[in-house]
């Protein structure tokens, strides 16, 4: 039995069918059922048509703008486009090994391309180009013009049992528009710990094994894999009597457990709060079974699905937000505003002069550069959150003025709409904000510590980049020295301090943090219990000797109990 050991990022186990996804090649794999071979062929010969069309097209266009000579290479890919051993091999395949019909071009393709190698002709052998670039073509066509998220959702819902799905790599713009309930488990080759996919999953409930770096060749199309989260381990098909024991252990885990209230207390008694991070008005309810007192952070990007933000429209945010609060009934709620860069909002004349950089246009910069954006958000918070109990929290902030021109911003759109604003906050993510939070937290109402952006910035270890993962270090002195800066700062100001990055979600970190002073926290839901159980066996005075010593020395020690 193969067993692939891997990042565990969410916890919990699953079994399930694998679906093997590369994403970037438009490529997915996985077996079908005899009675579905007919619609799959069916599949394969509409966009094998749909190509035909683009292709004559084309032709027809070179041939008019360029010529005959030119046109005459587009001949070439119709040719091979209506070769037997493309076409008819691709139509077997999926009738006599149940493939679907993705799986079966790529595979006719590559067969064709080793006959291709193999005649001894520099003519032929240079066709190879145009035959990936059928290929691609046919899979496009497969496609059709939906986006990635709705394509994958489409061959997710043909499975009778959510699947495991197995990526190269799954950017969060996708994943937050996936359907998640048909997803047993995920595992790719890429990610790491905090990466937005990962933290997704993790809010889920779905477990997730990242960083695999060979899943998607190592994992069988249809092969039954034994996920376990909390381990980072992938049974591939393991023996029967082990799926056995293990859909036996999950079907004796799906009574819910009973739900929690109150704050959670330590050991000594203090009160510690603990809030959720939620991106989706269905997890709200969960948050409150959980123990959560109010949702810290809603990324409202996620919450938005993904789309093109510059396309969102006032009222559709403000639709999304209000499913929000009206979840959470009197409880707060801190809506964070867009964090994305300009790819993400579709902001074209922005791509030009800064392409895809983390430490370039983002979060708060890009909606100051945008203001028109950043007002459209304002505007649908500020009619959302009336009569709740909402917080607005500004991300990727770097200096007080940027505070400052900001809730101005706020205040102005709530005079405009004739409404109160709420309550803004900033996020400390980079050292800057740490560093001078002194004079930001005579800003904001309100700071967040986001320690999965503080690490990454504050070590330059990308948290994305799997590396520099062993770099990557939230205890480390120096990201501790500035959180406790943070709470100094915030503490000259009597503001409320908060972390809601994953770093809460640690049960050592946890009492580290409580050690340096905090006192509230938020992270995904499902990590709450345990979070509770943490806080109920520290005393402040012993997270304070924790504390103390993985500030100075740079370890953390958790007295055994
Ligand atoms: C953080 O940076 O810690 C945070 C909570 O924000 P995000 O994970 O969305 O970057
Ligand atoms: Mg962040």
């Amino acid at each position: 039995m193969l067993m692939l050991i891997g990042v565990a990022v969410a916890p919990g186990e699953a079994i399930g069918p694998a679906v093997v996804v590369r994403l970037r090649a438009h490529d997915v794999r996985y077996r079908i059922a005899s009675e579905d071979v007919a619609s799959e062929q069916g599949r394969l010969a509409a966009a094998s048509d749909r190509t035909r069309a683009q292709l004559e097209d084309i032709r027809g266009r070179t041939r008019h703008v360029l010529g005959a000579e030119l046109a005459g290479m587009f001949d070439v890919q119709l040719l091979m486009l209506s070769d037997p051993l493309l076409r008819e091999r691709a139509d077997a395949l999926i009738r006599t090994r149940h493939v679907n019909a993705e799986w079966a071009v790529v595979e006719a393709g590559e067969e064709l391309m080793q006959r291709l190698r193999a005649i001894e002709d520099p003519y032929l052998q240079e066709r190879h180009g145009d035959l990936n670039d059928v290929l691609g073509r046919v899979r496009a066509n497969l496609q059709r013009d939906d986006s990635d998220a709705n394509w994958l959702n489409a061959q997710l819902a043909r499975f009778a049992e959510p699947c495991v799905f197995v990526a190269d790599d799954l950017p969060v713009s996708v994943a937050a528009q996936l359907d998640w309930s048909r997803l047993a488990a995920l595992a790719t080759d890429a990610g790491t710990r905090t990466a937005h996919t990962a933290i997704l999953a993790r809010s889920m409930g779905v477990p997730a094994v990242v960083g695999l770096q060979e899943a998607t060749r190592m994992v069988p199309p249809g092969a039954v894999l034994l996920v376990d989260g909390t381990s980072g381990v992938i049974a591939v098909d393991p023996p029967p009597a082990v799926v056995e024991a293990a859909r036996h252990r999950l079907l004796s885990v799906t009574f819910p457990q009973p739900s929690i209230s109150g704050p959670a207390l330590t050991a000594d008694g203090t009160p510690i709060r603990l809030c959720a991070n939620v991106e989706r008005p269905e997890d709200v309810q969960f948050a409150w079974r959980e123990g959560a007192e109010a949702l810290g952070l809603v990324r409202s990007e996620l919450l938005l699905g993904g789309q093109p933000i510059g396309d969102v429209s006032e009222q559709i945010q403000a639709d999304a937000y209000r499913a929000i609060l009206e979840h959470a009934g009197d409880r707060e709620v801190t809506i964070r505003t867009f964090d994305i860069t300009p790819e993400e909002m579709g902001v074209p004349e922005l791509l030009d002069v800064e392409p895809r950089e983390r430490l370039g246009m983002r979060g708060l910069r890009l909606g100051l550069a945008r203001p028109e954006l950043l007002e459209r958000q304002l505007r649908a918070l500020v009619r959302a959150g009336q009569g709740r109990n909402l917080r607005v929290m500004f991300p990727f902030v770097t200096s007080a003025d940027e505070v400052s021109r900001a809730t101005a911003m706020l205040q102005a759109q709530a005079e405009r709409l004739g409404l109160p604003a709420p309550p803004a906050g900033a996020m400390v993510e980079v050292p800057a904000a740490a560093l001078d939070a002194e004079r930001l937290a005579r800003h904001a109402a309100f700071l967040s510590i986001g320690t999965n952006d503080l690490t990454q910035y504050t070590l330059a270890a990308d948290r994305s980049d799997v590396r520099v993962q062993h770099l990557y270090d939230p205890k480390h002195p120096a990201v501790l020295k500035l959180i406790r800066m943070v709470l100094r700062g915030a503490r000259r100001h009597g503001r409320r301090v908060a972390v809601c990055g994953e770093m809460a979600s640690d049960a050592a970190l946890l009492r580290v943090l409580i050690g340096l002073g905090l006192r509230e926290f938020s992270m995904a839901a499902t990590s709450l219990r345990q979070a509770r159980e943490a806080v109920r066996q520290c005393s402040i005075a012993d997270a304070r000797d924790t504390a103390l010593h993985a500030l100075y020395e740079g370890d953390v020690i958790v007295p055994t109990t």
